[in-house]
């Protein structure tokens, strides 16, 4: 069966086989995204006949809901099981009028970041483009009639630059004004810093927002904790950033997770504040999210103050990223690891 959410010609093919007029195809997907249709039989103005036909050959979901959890705080985080078993998680962020939606660009992830849980198996493999938009509607299902999705962030599990392939098809459908019509300014693709797929982006389209994740800012401390940069190193890494803030004219984020005892003292702020050297750029500080199993802490409330306190004494524009979701281990990886340990063996 063909996934309406793959991207392609396919569907206008495939009407004009039924003898159907192909403009159908644009009504098909109005009522898949912005009259969020469950089903064929929902779309009513739609032919009898063809409803049923649609039925038999397109598939609207190819992902089963394994989990849904929800927050005080109003988080909700989806466990979507895939077709083939796999799991990816993806959540619902409410902050105000913000609708923002955290997604999954690959199962599990090769980059091997030592304090993050999506990486602790490796990567299994890189979801389809309709896997990634099928996350998208579904966390728009949870809205009600009146309230839209307004930001994308991809920071679910895996490295979206190594998947660049699937991703920006299904990027294209969130910004498409036919699709979800959410403005390329207020989607953000998070990266390890891969200076390829950074250039990628920068050639293709540089309207996204990128976030680049540091955590250190000296290559022998930025090796350990992200094992990725031994090969690529710090200086790649800006300059490739550099190249996006010059074709985007936008402001970059550098993300920066604090570890207890690990890269959180005033002496790592301040080698922070001279790697930037002056860019415009905001730094997203992370206080870690505890990760059962791995053996790094939280900052202490201390550290972390005289953390932000010399990047702002220094005037580096700094947000801390509130934590929401906690209980429901919103954080990246963590409950589709929750859900594999305590799956009955064999
Ligand atoms: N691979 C991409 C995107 C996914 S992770 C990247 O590296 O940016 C999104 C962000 O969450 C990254 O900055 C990542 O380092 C961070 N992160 C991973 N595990 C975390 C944890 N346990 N607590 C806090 N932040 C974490």
């Amino acid at each position: 069966m063909q996934h309406i959410l793959e991207p392609g010609d396919w569907l206008a093919a495939w009407l004009a086989e039924q003898q159907q007029p192909v403009w159908r195809a644009k009504a098909i997907r109005q009522w898949l995204f912005a009259r969020r249709a469950a089903s064929f039989a929902d779309m009513t103005d739609l032919p009898k006949g063809l409803r049923v036909a649609l039925e038999g050959a397109v598939q609207i979901w190819t992902t089963t809901i394994a989990r849904h959890n929800q927050a005080d705080d109003g988080t909700e985080k989806l466990l979507l099981e895939l077709h083939d078993g796999q799991r990816i998680e993806c959540v619902l962020l409410r902050d105000g009028d913000r609708r923002t939606v955290c997604i999954s660009s690959q199962v599990g992830c090769a980059m091997g970041c030592v304090f993050c849980a999506s990486g602790i198996d490796g990567v299994v493999r890189n979801l389809t483009t309709g896997e990634i938009l099928e996350q998208l509607l579904r966390l728009q299902h949870l809205l009600p009639a009146e309230e839209r999705l307004s930001h994308v962030v991809v920071m679910g599990m895996g490295e979206p630059l190594a998947n660049l392939d699937r991703l920006l098809p299904a990027l294209a459908t969130a910004q498409d004004p036919d699709g979800l019509g959410i403005s390329q300014r207020r989607i953000t693709v998070s990266t390890v810093g891969l200076p390829p797929g950074i250039d990628r982006l920068t050639a293709e389209n540089p309207g996204y927002h990128l976030a680049v994740s540091l955590h250190a800012a000296d290559d022998t401390l930025r090796t350990q904790l992200v094992p990725v940069n031994k090969t690529i190193g710090l200086a790649d890494v800006m300059a490739a950033a550099d190249r996006y803030w010059e074709a985007s004219g936008r402001r970059l984020t550098f993300e920066y997770v604090l570890l207890g005892s690990v890269n959180d003292s005033p002496e790592h702020a301040k080698s922070l504040v001279r790697l930037l050297g002056g860019r415009a750029a905001l730094v997203n500080v992370i206080p870690y999210n505890t990760v059962a199993g791995l053996p790094w802490r939280e900052p202490t409330q201390g550290s972390r103050e005289r953390f932000l306190d010399v990047l702002r004494d220094a005037g580096v524009n700094v947000q801390v990223r509130r934590r929401k979701g906690a209980r429901i281990d919103a954080a990246c990886g963590q409950l589709r690891r929750l859900a594999v340990q305590q799956a009955p063996a064999g």
